[in-house]
């Protein structure tokens, strides 16, 4: 069946032709698996097309007989918090995340807060590729309604989490917004906690003139270099709707989410031992890193929603991605960049170390990634022929293929959209992550000649 929704939400690139009733008719698709009667918090990014599609998606939501909250601008995760706040049915934002100004998007959150687990979307999908819209009676139709006390409440909830004391360390933190909606968020609760702070790309703006709101390195100059030159003890930078947080160290070099998610890993063991969650293609940064302070690592398959169900009821003390998503069950069960920047502020505030010593600290290991054409019919044979041929190393199978080695491991996975594999390697040094890499491209393209 086609689907509608990716791993994280719906994406795409408004324009004249179809984005008005391809809103109206998600809303209504949307109402109708809530069903009539129900509520539902709803936000959006700064982005400029987000006043017009959340109108669009909203009319259908009401259309099919539910009520709206609408949060306004917001990150993502405070529409989450508002769901489980407001006790409603669920939630939707309005929002692209990292990719570039022309796009948009959309999110659906369920009734506990967390991002819209798989089965749920499909139901939402069958309703809207059916057409078979539950449409309200005039005397039935939704209400629509403003509430501005979510967002505070969400600044308190994180604020009651971490709360400084006398002992802190004052922190100088440069906080690039991303012209989304984390500067509203994530420059006062850091100064509530203490920190000195300064901002760039803090007002809201949808055509993100500083940056593209990706938090990657090549984004990020602006950061880096003004936290080299006010002498900064951090650098925070968010993505576009602030479910992310990447980080600066003190001398203006960027530290991957890999690296981020590793300190969050040691920093959470060393209150108590537990399980860390994490998805397959997680570096051993964060995986050796959690083995060697106490912890267990629970493996799962890629996807923020699949790691935040699976942290529910197994004591998880904190669970993420390496793309800076981290997500702490005392909080939500969901990533927040807000509260990811406030924990990093608490370990720095509360340590003896600068953030670039702690991540030297961390093992040493080196990731690259690569792509394979294969054709869609072959993909599950091909993989199969993978696991036959791995008969001297361990094989996870949970979303593609993993091989682990000793000091390397290889991940094969399909593409859902596009007739590639990915091909993940990492090693204990640059060379043998491309060995590896290369290695196993010869022995893919070996397979599939077999096979055609
Ligand atoms: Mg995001």
């Amino acid at each position: 069946m086609t689907r509608l929704f990716g791993t994280n939400g719906i994406r795409w690139r408004p324009d004249k032709k179809q984005d008005h009733n391809f809103s109206v008719e998600l809303g209504l698709a949307i109402g109708t698996y809530f069903g009539k009667g129900n509520t539902v918090c709803m936000g959006r990014d700064t982005r400029i097309t987000g006043p017009v599609i959340s109108a669009a998606v909203a009319s259908g939501i009401m259309s099919a007989g539910c009520d709206i909250i609408d949060i306004g601008v917001v990150p993502t995760p405070t529409v989450q918090f508002g769901v489980k706040m407001l006790d409603v049915a669920g939630g939707v934002m309005i929002t692209a995340s990292h990719n570039p100004p022309e796009f948009n998007g959309l999110k659906c959150i369920d009734n506990d807060g967390t991002e819209m687990a798989r089965d749920n979307e499909e139901k939402i999908e069958d309703v809207y590729f059916s057409k078979n819209f539950q449409y309200a009676g005039w005397d039935e139709v939704g209400k629509f309604k403003v509430n501005d006390e979510v967002s505070f409440a969400h600044m308190d909830r994180i604020s009651s989490l971490i709360v400084p004391n006398s002992g802190w360390k004052k922190l100088k933190v440069v906080i690039d917004c991303s012209n989304g909606p984390a500067g509203k968020f994530t420059p006062n609760i850091l100064r509530d906690m203490g920190c000195e702070v300064h901002t760039i790309n803090a007002q809201p703006d949808g055509m993100f003139p500083g940056r593209l709101p990706e938090p990657l390195e090549k984004n990020l100059s602006g950061l880096m270099d003004t936290v080299a030159n006010l002498g900064a003890d951090l650098g925070i930078a968010h993505d576009g709707d602030a479910d992310r947080a990447t980080f600066v160290d003190e001398k203006g070099n960027y530290i991957n989410g890999d690296e981020s998610l590793a300190l969050f890993a040691i920093d959470s063991l060393d209150a108590e031992k537990g399980k860390v969650v994490v998805p397959v293609n997680t570096s051993r940064k964060v995986t050796d890193s959690i083995i060697d302070n106490g912890g267990e690592v629970e493996l799962t398959p890629i996807g923020s929603p699949i790691i935040a169900r699976r942290m529910k009821g197994i004591g998880a003390r904190v669970g993420g991605e390496g793309n800076g998503g981290v997500i702490f069950p005392e909080n939500m069960l969901c990533r927040d960049g807000i509260m990811t920047a406030a924990k990093m502020v608490e370990i720095l505030a509360t340590g003896d170390r600068k953030l670039s010593e702690m991540v030297s600290d961390l093992p040493d290991y080196t990731i690259i990634r690569s792509k394979f054409k294969c054709n869609e019919k072959l993909k599950h044979q091909v993989l199969d022929n993978v696991k036959k041929a791995m008969t001297d190393f361990e094989v996870i199978d949970i979303d593609g293929v993993k091989i682990e080695g000793d000091d390397w491991w290889v991940l094969l996975r399909p593409s859902g959209t596009e007739p590639i594999f990915r091909v993940t390697a990492e090693a204990a040094n640059p060379q043998m992550a491309q060995d590896k890499l290369d290695e196993f491209k010869v022995l893919l393209k070996k397979i599939i000649q077999d096979l055609a």
